[in-house]
């Protein structure tokens, strides 16, 4: 049925990157034939789901919405692609996105931009777009996205659905194609809170192939959604990020999380403002950060090692031929955090630059420790507008950028944030987000608030 649905859809959505028909069915099947036999099957057996693409999937193409990764068939699963296969899960395919997860509206992919399913004139959120309207398509009731600075929050805000960024390194980052490995999370998108928890359980847990992944128990994020559910949240400290609002935010988008901070009250929960003075300087933290991780993660694209190579005829020097395939096969975006991240880092500015962004990201994380001794969880918006048009903002950067200036901070701090949906904007009547963000490795604390919400 998903896959009739795909078929019907997605010439509009441009969900999918690539439908894995055959692999899908091959899985069900093998499910089928478990149950039949007895077997005990996990809790999300036979569920379809999309991945985004750029998690490695062995023998189906990865592009991470990049030409030089065209046609590049990966020889091994990634971890999280290994554990949703073990699970039974039904992987429909690789879903549409920014390029190597660089943008907050899929109009960065070299493959052209994905629908909000909402209104297809719309953006679906970025990076993760495709997975974030193969929900709201109903193409997927479940997905995978990875968030660097919001791009699993950011479109789930926008498409109405549930996303989230676990703590850094609850989930393996083992196959995923990295954009800022200090920073890059993935995490599990769905259309109710408790499918989330259910996915989160599966893709998380320690791996020895992650050097940064944390030697932990999962936290008991299912439990804690089917709390959540029962709707009482009394004596539940929240408090509301006051860097978060003012000039920016649209009114329709302040109303609903006006609204969400008055059922949060009814629910039982004590609400006060609390203020982040650093969270001011994420935006430009981040965007020193990331594109200085990026410059040297994307060295490995070398003409060499993977899919595109330009200009092997023979006639031409290495460092010819690894120019013009960068030159062909990276687009502007990609290009542009490239020259940022080797700025920052050379020398001379290293200091001014990369240094600086690394002590804002230090005073980030003092800022959510002190704020988390006196709340459990802390709220804001998700985003500060709904989804723009598309076209709007794909030749203003910083206006682009400012698209996740709620969801940074959590990145940066390597704190757990998810984003649930928050009614519907009186002014366009598109998805609104709350964004609920907990310290590390508490992450079912703000499972239970969004059960309870929802
Ligand atoms: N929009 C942000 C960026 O462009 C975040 C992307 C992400 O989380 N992958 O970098």
């Amino acid at each position: 049925a998903h896959l009739d649905r795909i078929a019907e859809t997605d010439a509009k959505v441009h969900a999918f990157l690539h439908v894995d028909t055959e692999g899908a069915l091959a899985q069900a099947r093998k499910v089928d034939e478990a149950v039949k036999a007895g077997e005990q099957v996990s809790s999300l057996a036979g569920v379809p789901l999309a991945l985004k693409d750029v998690m490695t999937t062995e023998g189906v193409p990865t592009t991470v919405g990049s030409k030089i990764l065209e046609g590049w068939i990966p020889p091994y699963d990634a971890t999280v692609t290994r554990k949703l296969k073990e699970a039974g899960v039904v992987i429909l395919g690789k879903t549409n996105m920014d390029e190597f997860a660089m943008g907050s509206s899929t109009e960065n992919s070299a493959y052209g931009p994905t629908h909000n399913p909402w209104d297809l004139d719309r953006i679906p959120g970025g990076s993760g777009g495709g997975s974030s309207a193969a929900l709201a398509a109903l193409q997927a009731p479940l997905a995978i996205g990875t968030d660097t600075g919001g791009s699993i929050r950011q479109p789930g805000a926008v498409t109405g659905t549930v996303g989230v960024k676990p703590t850094y390194g609850g989930v393996s980052r083992y196959g995923l194609v990295a954009f800022s490995s200090s920073l890059d999370q993935a995490g599990p998108c769905a259309r109710t809170v408790l499918d989330a928890a259910l996915l989160h359980e599966i893709i998380a847990g320690y791996d020895h192939m992650d050097s940064t992944s944390i030697n932990a128990p999962v936290p008991p994020v299912v439990a804690a959604a089917r709390e959540g559910l029962s709707g009482d949240l009394s004596g539940l400290r929240v408090g509301v990020v006051t860097q978060f609002s003012g000039d920016g935010y649209q009114q329709g988008v302040a109303r609903s999380f006006e609204a969400a901070v008055s059922q949060l009250k009814e629910l039982g929960a004590e609400i006060a403002d609390v203020s982040c003075p650093s969270f001011d300087y994420a935006l430009p933290a981040y965007y020193l950060i990331a594109p200085s991780e990026c410059s040297s993660n994307l060295a490995r694209f070398d003409a060499m090692r993977y899919g595109l190579r330009v200009g092997d005829d023979g006639t031409r020097s290495t460092e010819e031929v690894m120019s013009l395939t960068r030159e062909a096969g990276f687009g502007p975006e990609v290009k542009r955090r490239i020259m940022i991240g080797t700025y920052a880092l050379s020398s001379g500015y290293y200091d001014a630059y990369y240094g600086s962004a690394q002590k804002v990201r230090t005073l980030i994380t003092q800022d959510f420790a002190k704020a988390f001794e006196k709340f459990d969880v802390l709220i804001s918006p998700t985003t500060p507008t709904t989804a723009f048009k598309i076209g709007e903002r794909a030749n203003d950067p910083m206006a682009m950028y400012k698209a996740d200036l709620c969801t940074i901070p959590a990145n940066l701090a390597g704190t757990p944030a998810m984003s649930v949906p928050s009614g519907l904007s009186d002014e366009d009547g598109m998805p609104v987000g709350l964004q609920i963000m907990a310290p590390a490795l508490q992450d079912h604390r703000m499972y239970r608030v969004a059960a309870a919400y929802e």
